[in-house]
C-alpha cells in the first residue's frame, strides 16, 4: 500500500466495549488503518432499528485511540454530535450521506468547527446531486477548515441492481475536477451492500486514483446489529488490503510516456472529428426539420427511428462497442434532433 493511502476500518456501529476493543485490536494487529471507525449515532431509514448506543461510545473510542494508538473517528449528524465529540478530545468525523442532503445541518455542524483543525470526511449526499456534495465541502472550506477528504459511498439505486447503492462513478471524477485540493477516498461497504461486491469496488476506486478506502469490518459480522451482510471481519480484510493492486500515481519512463503521449494525440484528433460528424449530422437533420415543416408533417416517424436503432445496432460489433452503450448515445442524438426540428417548426 503506498504512503499515503488512508485506511479507515471498523464497523459499521459501536455496540458494546468488547465488541469495539476486539475489533480495534485484531484491525491494528493485521491491518493497521489509520483510522478506527464505530457509529454510534446511527441514521436509520425507520424507527426501532438498532440507532446506536450514543455518547456513552465516545469514552469508548477515546480509550481505543489511546490504547492502540489509532484516531478514532464517528458519524456527526448535528452541532451536539460534534459538541459532543470534542469532549472527548476526538480531531475528526464524518457526515452521513442522508446528513449531506441537507445543508442547514451541514451549515451548522460548519459554523460549530470553524476555524479547528478537526478533519472533516463529507460522504455523498444519497441522490447523485453533485452540487449538494461540492457545496457542503465548500462549506467547511469556508469554515477555515482545511483537513476535509469527500467520501464516495455510492448513491440511491432507483432500478434494483446488484449493489446496494449505485457508483456513478462519473461523479466523484467531477468533484475532484471542480475541487482539484480535496482528496477523495471510497466506502466500498456501502456501496457493495454485500462483502461479496467490496473487492471490486476497492479495486475501482484504487484504479480511479483515489486517495484512500473506509472499509467497515466487525469482529463477528454475522451478529452486528446493522449492515452485517457487507461487514468483514478483521481477517477477511487484512485479505483484501493485502490483494488489492496498488498503482502507480504516476510513471516518468520516458518511453511509457511518449507511447501515452502518442495515443492520446490519436484520441485528440478523433475527439475533435466527432465534434466535426455531429455538426454535419444535425446541418442535416435540420434540414429535414425544414422539409417536415413546409409539409406539414409530424417530426417523430417511429419506424424511421426503429430503423437507425436496428441498423446501428447490428453494425456494430459487440466486442467492441457495446449494444447498451451505443443505444444511449443514439438516444441522446435523438432527443437533440427532435429538439432541434421542434425547434424549427415552431418558430
Ligand atoms: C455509515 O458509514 O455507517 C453510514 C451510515 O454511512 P452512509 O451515511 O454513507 O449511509
Ligand atoms: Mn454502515
Amino acid at each position: 500500500m503506498p504512503n499515503k493511502f488512508i485506511l479507515i476500518a471498523g464497523p459499521c456501529s459501536l455496540e458494546s466495549e468488547e465488541q469495539a476493543f476486539k475489533t480495534a485490536e485484531k484491525l491494528v494487529e493485521l491491518v493497521k488503518p489509520d483510522y478506527f471507525r464505530a457509529g454510534i449515532w446511527k441514521p436509520r431509514t425507520r424507527p426501532g432499528n438498532f440507532e446506536g448506543i450514543g455518547k456513552k461510545g465516545l469514552k469508548i473510542l477515546s480509550e481505543i485511540g489511546e490504547k492502540f494508538n489509532i484516531k478514532p473517528i464517528t458519524e456527526a449528524g448535528s452541532a451536539a454530535h460534534v459538541n459532543e465529540i470534542s469532549r472527548y478530545n476526538l480531531k475528526s468525523f464524518w457526515i452521513g450521506a442522508r446528513t449531506v442532503a441537507n445543508p442547514f445541518s451541514v451549515q451548522e455542524i460548519a459554523e460549530t468547527v470553524k476555524n479547528t483543525d478537526f478533519t472533516v470526511f463529507i460522504k455523498n449526499p444519497v441522490y447523485p446531486d453533485i452540487e449538494l456534495w461540492c457545496g457542503a465541502v465548500e462549506r467547511f472550506l469556508n469554515a477555515g477548515i482545511s483537513n476535509i477528504y469527500a467520501v464516495h459511498r455510492g448513491f440511491y439505486p432507483f432500478e434494483k441492481t446488484k449493489l446496494r447503492n449505485i457508483p456513478r462513478w462519473e461523479i466523484p471524477i467531477e468533484l475532484a475536477r471542480r475541487l482539484p485540493g480535496i482528496k477523495i477516498i471510497c466506502d466500498p461497504s456501502h456501496i457493495a451492500g454485500k462483502k461479496e461486491f467490496i473487492r471490486e469496488i476497492s479495486q475501482k476506486a484504487i484504479d480511479l486514483n483515489m486517495s484512500g478506502l473506509m472499509i467497515e469490518s466487525h469482529i463477528n459480522p454475522k451478529k452486528a446489529l446493522s449492515d452485517s451482510e457487507q461487514q468483514l471481519t478483521p481477517d477477511e480484510l487484512a485479505i483484501l488490503i493485502k490483494e488489492l493492486k496498488y498503482r502507480k500515481n504516476e510513471q516518468e519512463d520516458i518511453l511509457f510516456l511518449q507511447t501515452l503521449e502518442n495515443l492520446r494525440e490519436k484520441i485528440d484528433v478523433i475527439d475533435f472529428q466527432m465534434i466535426d460528424m455531429l455538426e454535419h449530422r444535425f446541418k442535416l437533420v435540420d434540414e429535414i426539420g425544414e422539409l417536415k415543416r413546409d409539409n406539414n408533417v409530424v417530426i417523430l416517424q417511429l419506424e424511421r427511428w426503429k430503423k437507425i436503432i436496428e441498423s446501428r445496432l447490428n453494425y456494430a460489433n459487440e466486442a467492441n462497442v457495446s449494444r447498451e452503450f451505443l443505444l444511449k448515445i443514439l438516444q441522446l442524438i435523438h432527443k437533440e434532433s427532435i429538439q432541434r426540428q421542434n425547434n424549427i417548426m415552431n418558430t
